[in-house]
């Protein structure tokens, strides 16, 4: 899709204050398109979900805005050399752009330009700092220094005589704030400096209970706290942003349910990620993700939605046919697994387990990136893929269709692995 970059080549130029409406109408089109204009088979937010989390990855237009500006914060505070507009913007600025993220509102808006990029940057990190996640207020980052009750009295240097910025964690511990005259600064014992140190504590108190901070760093802020300019910042805080977002999978819950298994989550992401990655053939990573989403309707769900014809299944004529009953329980499709698992059998060291988890969605014990280039996984995939061509037929794919699939599978994925100059590892699946 060419239309990312263009977008995201607008989000970082002009960081400018887009409403939601804009992005509203964005997935308006999106989805549209995707569907041909009908009614949405998969959410949306499954389909921008990372494809281990079970979607297809398609871009989440706000959360790469967000991440544009989340780039900005990180730039201001690497000062990167690389961008001209740091200087400019800084130079329009009264005091250090990287303080101004982590100090609390009212202190923003009394220091804060009328710099109308500088002001969108700031009104998006604080929506984000309301939540969990990326950097909820307060932060231990917060530098004290810009604080209005923070006196010059209390700041320490080190041996060397430099001035260390203070920080939260330099007036505080787990039990409570440290007393002043434990505290490395000069004149710790006097009283005005008594009372600017009191005058701090109150302030921090106002704002926060002591121990929100000296909470442990996210992973935002151990990456500004690092201070060098990351690699791929973007796709950095894309990927943070799409990891924090909470998504339930409801196919994973009605598989769950139907198998009688919970899955965790290492192993639903390795069967998410397995489906889009075992094989190079375009077919059958849409097969997989159809299988794993239950793209297909069985007798069960179209009677549930449509409240008429029957719920038989279309081979055995028992009721209440659902997607495992299809899939798996359905005496007629149970003989054809069984011949298929007698040839993995044959193939596969040590031999598989005859279980719809292992077969249906490739949950197996091994590791996923062994697993992905055997022969045993493409065989699984061949087999779904007859299934689905003998999809409401009232018999069973012959194994010769089946046969005929597999090499179909193996001349696809060989045509991709010349392009790609991938032989050996295509034979390495295939022959050994
Ligand atoms: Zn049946």
């Amino acid at each position: 899709m060419n239309i990312l970059p263009r977008v995201l080549y607008l989000f970082q130029t002009l960081p400018i204050l887009l409403p939601h409406t804009f992005f509203a109408q964005l997935r308006t089109m999106i989805s549209t398109y995707v569907w041909n204009s009908k009614k949405p088979r998969i959410s949306m937010a499954l389909l921008t979900a990372p494809k281990q989390r079970g979607g297809v990855a398609l871009p989440h237009f706000w959360h790469y805005y967000i991440a544009s500006h989340l780039q900005r914060i990180v730039e201001w505070t690497t000062g990167s050399a690389t961008r001209p507009w740091v200087a400019l913007e800084q130079a329009t600025a009264r005091f250090p752009l990287q303080c101004l993220p982590w100090l609390p509102i009212s202190v923003q808006k009394s220091l804060m330009d009328p710099h109308p990029l500088t002001q969108t940057t700031i009104r998006i990190w604080r929506t984000l700092t309301r939540g969990e996640g990326i950097a909820p207020f307060p932060s231990p980052l917060m530098p004290l220094q810009w604080l209005p009750t923070f006196s010059r009295t209390l700041t320490s240097t080190n041996p060397e005589g430099q001035t260390i910025p203070p920080r939260p964690k330099h007036f505080l511990t787990e039990r409570g704030p440290t007393p002043c005259n434990q505290l490395p600064i000069p004149h710790a014992k006097s009283f005005l400096t008594r009372f600017h140190h009191h005058r701090l504590i109150q302030t921090l108190r106002s704002h926060a209970p002591i121990q929100d901070y000296i909470r442990p760093l996210t992973q935002f802020e151990a990456l500004v706290e690092r201070g060098r300019y990351p690699s791929h910042c973007l796709s950095m805080m894309y990927d943070m942003l799409q990891a924090l977002t909470p998504l339930t999978s409801t196919s994973r819950t009605n598989w769950e349910r139907e198998l009688n298994h919970t899955f965790e989550d290492h192993q639903w992401s390795a069967i998410c990620q397995l489906a889009h990655s075992s094989s190079t053939a375009v077919r059958v990573q849409k097969a997989n993700y159809k299988v794993l989403t239950r793209w297909h309707k069985t007798p069960q769900v179209l009677t549930h939605f449509a409240g008429q014809g029957t719920d038989k299944c279309w081979r055995c004529d028992a009721p209440g046919a659902s997607p495992l009953h299809i899939w798996w329980d359905c005496p007629i499709i149970s003989d054809f697994w069984r011949s298929v698992h007698d040839c993995l059998c044959d193939v596969a060291e040590p031999p598989p387990p005859l279980t719809p988890e292992y077969c249906l969605l490739n949950h197996s014990d091994a590791p996923p990136e062994v697993f992905r280039k055997s022969i045993a996984v493409r065989l699984l995939h061949a087999a779904c893929l007859v299934i689905l061509r003998f999809w409401r037929k009232p018999t069973a794919p012959p194994l010769t269709v089946w046969l005929q699939e597999v090499e179909n599978i193996r001349s696809a994925e060989e045509r991709v692995a010349l392009l790609q100059g991938k032989t050996a590892e295509h034979l390495q699946s295939w022959y050994y």
